[in-house]
């Protein structure tokens, strides 16, 4: 296995609250030696794991970047259909949950919820309890939040807006290699800082097509993201090998279309000249003296 094959980061989920077959829920599956962390799990991440050939039992661990449900709705599907006896799934050990505070409340919640098929499963299907079991660890600055084999992972906080707190991006490193997954954002330096050095950059981005700025719902949502061009001054300030869209906001009404991939990287090229994508669904980048990026399915 070559160096770059050993760094993978894959996209399995590009959309927002959407339920659009094309882009599902935000999830990001980063794969570092023999390490599979996933981080947020929306709308689908499992069918994308399951397109994968990832049994849902072998990943390390879960790591979440704030609280909107598009990005947490997926958690109970990874977590009990993970917990099944089936190829796809064998989990024995407690899922491990890493989160900005907030994690306890959902996963105690999310136990609380799902309390019948638990007992039901222990006792019908003897499946081992510690494997429905969750191992929670919450932070509450920027800092370390997992280390192991090689693989570190540092969580710095963003501004997703005022309202919308706690609101975190992370970092991976791994020898000597850097990803850098932003989460959900408006412009903002802790990226820039965090993202230096980054040979992989996937951020969030959103655009609303010029007839729609004038109404109040759009540029509340407009708010709390980054549009393309200031994505486009983090990307010239980072200079990162390549440049990654994902999380695409894409904001359109019933007789006004959405801005399309071309308008986004049009407006993205007026800040910046680099190497760049829009991530799509099962997009993988492998990450080694260049990124090299391949598509799934
Ligand atoms: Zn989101
Ligand atoms: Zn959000």
């Amino acid at each position: 296995m070559n160096a770059a094959a050993d760094f993978k980061v894959t996209l399995l989920g590009t959309g927002v609250p959407t339920p659009r077959p094309d882009r599902f829920g935000p999830s990001t599956l980063v794969e570092a030696g023999e390490q599979r962390l996933l981080i947020d799990a929306g709308r689908g991440a499992t069918i994308r794991l399951y397109q994968l050939g990832v049994p849902m039992g072998t990943l390390d661990a879960l790591l979440l970047t704030h609280y909107h449900s598009d990005h947490t709705s997926g958690i109970p599907d990874l977590w009990l259909t993970g917990w099944l006896s089936s190829f796809y799934a064998r989990r024995t050990a407690p899922l491990r949950v890493i989160g900005p505070v907030g994690a306890k409340a959902l996963m105690s919640n999310l136990e609380k919820a799902y309390a019948a098929d638990i007992k039901i499963r222990i006792e019908d299907e003897k499946l081992p309890p510690a494997g429905v079991a969750t191992d929670v660890t919450e932070f509450n600055a920027d800092g370390v939040v997992y280390e192991k084999s090689g693989v570190r992972v540092i969580a710095f906080e963003v501004d997703h807006g005022d309202a919308i707190k706690p609101a975190y991006g992370y970092r991976f490193e791994y020898g000597g290699r850097v990803a850098v997954i932003s989460g959900d954002t408006r412009y903002n330096e802790n990226v820039i800082k965090h993202a230096a050095g980054a040979d992989l950059l996937v951020h969030e981005v959103a655009a609303a097509p010029p007839a729609l700025m004038g109404e109040a719902y759009i540029q509340r949502i407009i708010a709390h993201h980054t549009t393309p061009r200031e994505a486009g001054t983090v990307f010239a300030k980072t200079q990162p090998k390549l440049a990654v869209y994902t999380h695409l906001v894409l904001l359109g009404s019933e007789s006004v279309p959405a801005p399309t991939i071309d308008d986004i990287v049009n407006e993205t090229r007026q800040t910046y000249g680099g190497p760049l994508l829009a991530g799509e669904d099962l997009m993988s980048f492998a990450i080694g003296d260049t990124v090299a990026v391949t598509r799934h399915g």
